[in-house]
């Protein structure tokens, strides 16, 4: 006899979902450089992902963690270690929040001498 056949589902009525996906954070801008793929000059963008061990769709453990920049244009994208990814976050952030509020000249060239 089969295992499963003794197996009672009122003892079992839960049905867990379990699933495993990335969850991708696009920090900011940073560097302005030529793309090898298209070969326009941009604003590259920081990313960070996390990919995740899901329960019904909520991101529940963290397993790995990539970082990368990406070309805005074909998204072509190039891996980052994470001490590359630290060095640049903070002018990531920088240059997103001047991007998304008006922030003058002044005072995005002092925040960013302090970087
Ligand atoms: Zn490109």
């Amino acid at each position: 006899m089969a295992w499963w056949r003794g197996f009672n589902m009122y003892l079992c009525p839960m049905i867990f979902v379990f699933g495993y996906h990335p969850i991708t954070r696009q920090i900011g801008p940073v560097e302005e450089r030529e793309c090898a793929n298209c070969h326009n000059s941009k604003h590259w963008l920081l990313h960070k992902r996390t990919y995740f061990i899901s329960l019904f769709f909520i991101p529940l453990i963290p397993t790995r963690i990539e970082y990368f920049s990406s070309c805005p244009i074909c998204n072509f994208r190039e891996e980052l270690v994470r001490e590359d990814f630290k060095s640049q976050e903070p002018l990531a952030r920088l240059n997103r929040e001047a991007v998304e509020r008006d922030m003058t000249d002044e005072e995005y060239n002092q925040r960013l001498e302090k970087l």
